[in-house]
């Protein structure tokens, strides 16, 4: 069974859609399996987006990412990391499927609403960079 890291980014939690997201986590057979809400500083946000760190966007990703507060979670079922993106759709939510949480509540590329690992690897770096292991059940 894998796990993944789950962004609820500040856009969203703005907008009271925690709930809504939830929801389309859970129609897919993700089982929330550790969850808090947090506000990144510039720092934290610097370094767990360090490989954009050449990107043009990288400072206003970082800015955004520090604006509000985030709910940080870990999702966990078969294939959570593929399934996980396929329920986020597209990074860009003009090129997102119908149905997707990009699709129905991103505002923009970078006010994207959720961030998921894109593989075991990253998923594994990620998930420590917010939980103990205590943390998830
Ligand atoms: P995430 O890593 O957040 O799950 P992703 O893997 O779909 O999203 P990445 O290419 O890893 O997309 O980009 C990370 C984040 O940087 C995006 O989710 C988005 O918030 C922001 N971003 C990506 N491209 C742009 C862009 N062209 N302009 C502004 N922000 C961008
Ligand atoms: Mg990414």
């Amino acid at each position: 069974i894998e796990r993944t890291l789950s962004i609820i980014k500040p856009d969203a939690t703005k907008r009271n859609l925690t709930g809504k997201i939830n929801a389309k986590f859970e129609e897919a057979g993700l089982r929330i399996v550790a969850q808090k809400r947090i506000q990144l500083t510039m720092e934290q946000a610097g370094k767990f987006y360090e490989v954009h760190k050449e990107r043009p966007f990288y400072g206003e990703l970082c800015e955004f990412m520090a604006s509000e507060p985030v709910v940080v979670q870990v999702l966990e079922g078969e294939g959570a990391i593929a399934k996980n993106r396929e329920v986020m759709g597209a990074t860009n939510p003009a090129e997102a499927d119908e149905g997707t949480i990009r699709k129905e509540y991103a505002l923009s590329v970078g006010e994207n609403s959720v961030h998921g690992s894109d593989a075991p690897e990253t998923a594994a770096e990620e998930i420590s960079f917010f939980f103990s292991g205590l943390e998830i059940v």
